[in-house]
């Protein structure tokens, strides 16, 4: 496992703003909160976006604006299991960049 984080490469500040973008595809864009030069841009994958503190009803509505009518009952399953992950992932991070003695 690999743990980054970004960096501004304009003024090397760790400091970031994220920004969703949705149109066909679900995008993330981060801005330098110091500078505000472009950072970095992730396309991310399909049913793969979750956000702590939102509902499974939120979810679904994300899929929805994604164009992906949610069918199959399996559904609240995927929620639960892509939360717990994320949760894990989360972790992950957090414990990766204290190993590393990095700050965040
Ligand atoms: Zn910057």
């Amino acid at each position: 496992m690999e743990c980054h984080r970004l960096t501004c490469q304009a003024c090397g500040s760790r400091r970031m703003n994220t920004v969703l973008l949705r149109d066909a595809d679900e995008k993330l864009v981060v801005i330098c909160a110091d500078c505000h030069e472009f950072v970095a841009r992730w396309l991310l994958s399909s049913h793969g976006y979750y956000h702590e503190g939102k509902s499974f009803d939120s979810y679904l509505r994300s899929l929805e604006r994604a164009g992906e009518a949610p069918t199959g009952r399996n559904l609240q399953a995927h929620f639960e299991r892509l939360q717990k992950e994320a949760r894990s992932d989360f972790k992950l991070a957090l414990k990766q960049l204290q190993a590393e003695g990095k700050d965040f």
